[in-house]
């Protein structure tokens, strides 16, 4: 038994407002990539999906340790497939996020941000999730967010299904400064890359605490990467608390299919948060 299996519940996570969404989220989210693909991937070493009774292990092991948050998108390849079964049961105990824009098919993908298909891919989320409603959906930019949300009909047909209440909340995933800033004043939460190693973004981190948006990080470790330069001592700890000390992040999203390395991120995660309240507090007049 480790030292998190003794938790009580009050030592779990507390959840933090997604933005104005009304939906609340733990600090720390589990991406699932590393569920569905391994194909087309930046990660520093190859691996094998995990088999189903791995990937449950996982997910009861994030919910055990306070995580509510769960990240998914239909190009992560089986990701939302496998999550459907998987989460049967349990579905009120997770905040889902999924994605619309973005498909993986035979190694490739390709985009789509019509009206159509954006409704298309809600549903079929909806179908694969086995749920009737998404909490959060985000556009899976190819990189030219402005002109996604100004040129295209997803935020608009986001928009519709959220009146339709199939989805809770909308966003997009953007990769660009002027992107995460547009998207911050057309939409409810942004999910931005923001890590010790890359900080070009954080202007978007400004703008949604500006506006009271929510906001999701992705890469907080660099897809991994920051964990394999020796730089930190401890690497997971050090990007947290980089992460947290923005006053606009909501969450970070981390992809992990380790349990071993869910246990140290919440174990870190808290350790961070603690640091921060210490010093926000020793701060105070
Ligand atoms: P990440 O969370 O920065 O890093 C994940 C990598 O770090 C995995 O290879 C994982 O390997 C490793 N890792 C995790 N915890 C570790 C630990 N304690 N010690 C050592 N290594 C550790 O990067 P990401 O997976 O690219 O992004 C996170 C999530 O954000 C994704 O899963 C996805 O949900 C979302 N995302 C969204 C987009 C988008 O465009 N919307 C793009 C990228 C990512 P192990 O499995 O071995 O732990």
């Amino acid at each position: 038994m480790t030292d998190l299996d003794t938790k009580t519940p009050t030592q779990r996570f507390s959840q933090r407002p997604l933005g104005s969404t009304g939906l609340h989220v733990s600090a720390l989210g589990l991406g699932t990539v590393k569920l569905g693909r391994n194909q087309g991937v930046k990660y520093p070493t190859g691996f094998e999906l995990p088999s189903d009774a791995e990937a449950l292990t996982l997910i009861n092991r994030a919910h055990a340790l306070g995580i509510n948050l769960i990240d998914t998108a239909p190009a992560y390849g089986t990701s939302e497939q496998r999550l459907g079964p998987l989460l049967a049961g349990q579905r009120d105990n997770w905040v889902i996020c999924s994605k619309v824009g973005e498909e993986f098919d035979a190694g490739k993908s390709h985009y789509d941000f019509s009206a159509p298909h954006t409704r298309l891919s809600i549903e079929r989320s909806l179908a694969r999730l086995g749920t009737d409603h998404l909490d959060l959906v985000l556009v899976h930019s190819d990189g030219n967010d402005v002109d996604i949300i100004e040129n295209t009909e997803v935020f608009s047909a986001l928009e519709q299904c959220k009146r339709e209440g199939k989805i809770r909340a909308f966003g997009m995933s953007t990769k660009t400064v002027a992107g995460g800033i547009l998207a911050a004043r057309e939409s409810d939460c942004v999910m931005v890359t923001y890590n010790p190693a890359h900080t070009t973004e954080q202007p978007v981190l400004d703008e949604c605490r500006r506006l009271n948006r929510g906001v999701l990080l992705k890469k907080a470790l660099a897809s991994g990467h920051l964990c394999h330069t020796g730089e930190q001592s401890n690497p997971v700890r050090y990007s947290l608390e980089f992460a947290f000390a923005h006053p606009g992040v909501s969450a970070a999203i981390i992809g992990t299919i380790n349990p071993a390395h869910l246990d140290d991120n919440v174990q870190q995660a808290r350790a961070a948060l603690a640091a921060l309240a210490q010093a926000q507090s020793g701060e105070q007049p």
